[in-house]
């Protein structure tokens, strides 16, 4: 019943291994569907950290090598695109450039030069109060659900990744970002990969995830893996958070079309 959906390869240079690797991991750990959504290209060099839009045809040929050689894994081919306000007509234009299961939006950038999750510019969380991180990045979540150019939400609350939050009650910060999300009728992602990062947490917080609850959000799980051993990581755990909340089923994508899965 669970599948994991967010998924690198060694083409945005900092994840290891061939797709191959991965499905032949999410084969042993029992999941019954993966897919692939790499970072997505840009049509000028933007950072060290995505695909480049030369490697993109080759990102189609490792997805298709996997599912060519693990015929009864239903792999599906996604992309997580970062949300960069200006740059949606982009976005679009690279939607139609294959055939997606899904798009995965996501907010790394808070502003033009600024990837909250760099761990290479840790030095700006010392430039800036907590508060004021947060609220530019809840309402870039906000406006990356406005967009409506995406099937899912990446880790949700990613901004507290090295543990810089905010004191007090979180929920005045994500109360525009749950808006927008309900809004949209997109999914949200529960991301494992948070447990992998000194903030030691599932993104997004149990007080994000029961407003999402409340609110009828539908969620699917997954790792962010950039090796093969983390795919499905810790899925146990986060089917007992998703469950306790009160969820009964997980949205799954096929072709950018909603699909749910009922939890066993
Ligand atoms: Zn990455
Ligand atoms: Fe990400
Ligand atoms: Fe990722
Ligand atoms: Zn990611």
């Amino acid at each position: 019943m669970l599948f994991d959906y967010h998924m690198h390869t060694p083409l945005c240079g900092h994840a290891a291994g061939h797709p191959r690797e991965y499905a032949t991991e999410a084969i042993r750990k029992g999941l019954a569907e993966i897919g692939f959504s790499e970072h997505n290209p840009m049509p000028e060099k933007f950072d060290d950290w995505r695909m480049d839009l030369a490697d993109f045809p080759k990102y189609l040929q490792l997805v298709q090598e996997a599912r060519e050689e693990n015929p009864k894994l239903p792999i599906r081919l996604g992309l997580e695109c970062d949300f960069i306000p200006g740059r949606e007509s982009w976005i679009r234009e690279l939607s139609r450039k294959a055939d997606f299961d899904y798009l995965i939006g996501a907010v790394h950038y808070i502003t033009p030069d600024w990837d909250v999750d760099n761990p290479l510019k840790l030095d700006r969380w010392k430039q800036q109060p907590v508060e004021e991180v947060w609220t530019h990045y809840f309402k870039a979540i906000a406006q990356t659900a406005q967009s409506g150019l995406f099937d899912f939400l990446a880790h949700p609350d990613l901004v507290k990744k090295f543990g810089h939050i905010p004191k007090g009650d979180l929920l005045p910060y994500y109360r525009e970002a749950l808006d927008a999300i309900e809004a949209s009728k997109m999914a949200i992602e529960v991301s494992t990969a948070g447990l992998r990062k000194a903030v030691g947490e599932i993104y997004p917080s149990v007080q994000f995830l029961r407003e999402a609850f409340r609110r009828k959000i539908s969620v699917l799980i997954s790792s962010d893996s950039h090796a093969p051993g983390e795919v499905g990581h810790e899925f146990r755990r986060a089917l007992d958070l998703v469950k306790e909340m009160g969820y009964r089923e997980l949205t799954a994508f096929r072709k950018r079309e909603q699909v749910k899965i009922p939890i066993a």
